[in-house]
């Protein structure tokens, strides 16, 4: 073989193997006419991943309602990282990332396959930092909680991206936009926290009292939705600017980060639903936001 048949192999082989990764982005993330919803869920105790309750009821109930994901992008206030990580394995773990609950929540698996693929494209989309494969992490309770209820043939590929805890809001809203176009590829993007999360101040007596919740906790939580609703999102990422019960509801700011997550994908034209508006304890509210019809 000359020179120039070998050069000839050689971009041949090129051409074949780019052309081999783009049929695979594409297999993986087909263009759809509609964008998928967005949603941040309120997630409250773990129980709720295995428990037949309001919630969770509900939660079952979405996962018929909108349309089939290709995977799922849970951004769980459970995984609070340096810097920003996606998780990249083909079978992500279950975590048990909590105490002092029942040993059937221990027990629990959720055998949802990753997707290795998704990952790296979804690495490659986010321009503002460098994100991390990650092979350590897997399912935390924030996610699969949910998931499990949406979906429990576990038969949907379930990928987490973490919080970089090290950074402001506003780039935690600003870094989420930039997975827009995932939408279109059939991803379902959801956050998992709780808007007004106090654990401090939650009234243990009143744990089964229902939508039981503090002056303070229903008043900010108003404050949210009313911000919401108008899509004036940027009191919401200067949240501690609203005031005493905003510092109140948002001691630590874990579990509303995922909430603006998943407010920077919201387009001026879309719809917005609250579901599983309740108070629980007093101290924590289980408002969920769906962005968008699909
Ligand atoms: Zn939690």
């Amino acid at each position: 073989m000359n020179r120039k048949d070998f050069i000839k192999i050689i971009g041949g082989l090129t051409a074949m193997s780019t052309l081999g990764a783009f049929n695979t982005f594409t297999r993986n993330l087909k263009e759809r006419d509609k964008k998928m919803p967005v949603l941040f869920v309120g997630h409250g105790s773990p129980m709720n991943g295995i428990e037949d309750n309001e919630f969770s009821r509900r939660w079952a109930q979405l996962g018929r309602e909108i349309p089939q994901p290709e995977a799922v992008l849970c951004i769980s206030a459970h995984w609070l990282t340096r810097g920003t990580h996606i998780t990249a394995m083909p079978q992500p773990k279950t975590i048990h990332d909590f105490g002092g609950f029942p040993q059937e929540l221990f027990e629990v698996q959720y055998p949802a396959p990753g997707n290795p693929q998704l990952a790296k494209e979804t690495a490659a989309l986010i321009q503002q930092t460098q994100v991390g494969l990650d092979h350590d992490w897997g399912l935390d309770h924030g996610c699969w909680s949910v998931v499990r209820q949406m979906y429990p043939e576990a038969d949907i590929p379930v990928l987490q991206l973490s919080i970089d805890y090290h950074k402001p809001p506003a780039y935690h809203y600003k870094l989420a936009q930039e997975l827009q176009s995932l939408r279109r590829k059939g991803v379902l993007i959801m956050g998992s926290g709780n808007m007004v999360h106090n654990l401090r101040m939650v009234d243990w007596q009143k744990m089964d009292e229902p939508d039981y919740g503090y002056g303070w906790a229903q008043e900010i939580n108003e404050t949210f939705k009313k911000h919401i609703l108008s899509k004036s999102h940027q009191p919401l990422i200067d949240y501690t600017g609203l005031g005493q019960a905003a510092k109140l509801a948002i001691p630590t700011p874990d579990h509303y980060y995922p909430l603006l997550y998943a407010l920077a994908l919201q387009d001026d034209k879309e719809e917005v639903e609250f579901f599983n508006d309740r108070y629980v304890a007093g101290s924590l509210s289980m408002t969920s936001v769906r962005i968008g019809k699909g």
